[in-house]
């Protein structure tokens, strides 16, 4: 589980000069330009963004609107929303990508690996069968923008598509 889990301790979200002020995680919505920002689903209380810097193609994050560090503290229909929205991406994946397993969570505090511990967010990440030894061997590679935008029309499409997990 350890190493399962490792790469979420250096979480990369965005070069966003914002990301360095502000809290991007509330910044991100009141933007306009959903594709500019990876936003590929909105839901009533909570959206679904790609992380910029994924740990293998299609990582998701599930990130209520509500600024806050716990669970706890959601309003229990922002809870249910992201339960929805986790299928939802998981549907999505499932059609765009065929990964072989997934890897979903939270990191909750900086002691937990969170990069940004003041606004919880749901990790998304497709597993494949060999993953780790291969991001070992190119992990150094930059993803470039044009597979990362390309990578956003195609989940954004398969999360209106998907019908399952809609709003509560
Ligand atoms: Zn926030």
């Amino acid at each position: 589980m350890d190493r399962l889990w490792s790469p979420w301790r250096s979480e990369y979200v965005s070069n966003d000069p914002a990301a360095s002020e502000g809290c991007i995680f509330c910044e991100f919505p009141r933007r306009q330009d959903d594709a500019a920002n990876l936003i590929a689903y909105r839901g009533e209380h909570a959206y679904v963004v790609m992380n910029r810097f994924p740990y293998n193609p299609g990582h998701l994050m599930i990130v209520p609107y509500q600024h806050g560090s716990e669970p706890q503290a959601l309003p229990p229909e922002t809870s249910a929303e992201l339960m929805h929205l986790l299928n939802r991406c998981l549907t999505g994946l499932a059609q765009s990508y065929s990964p072989d397993g997934y890897n979903v969570g939270m990191n909750l505090g900086a002691a937990a690996g969170a990069g940004i511990a003041d606004h919880l967010h749901v990790h998304v990440v497709p597993r494949w069968n060999g993953d780790t030894n291969f991001m070992a061997t190119v992990g150094d590679i930059k993803v470039i923008p044009e597979r990362l935008q390309q990578s956003y029309e195609t989940l954004a499409a398969a999360l209106r598509e998907e019908t399952t997990g809609g709003s509560v």
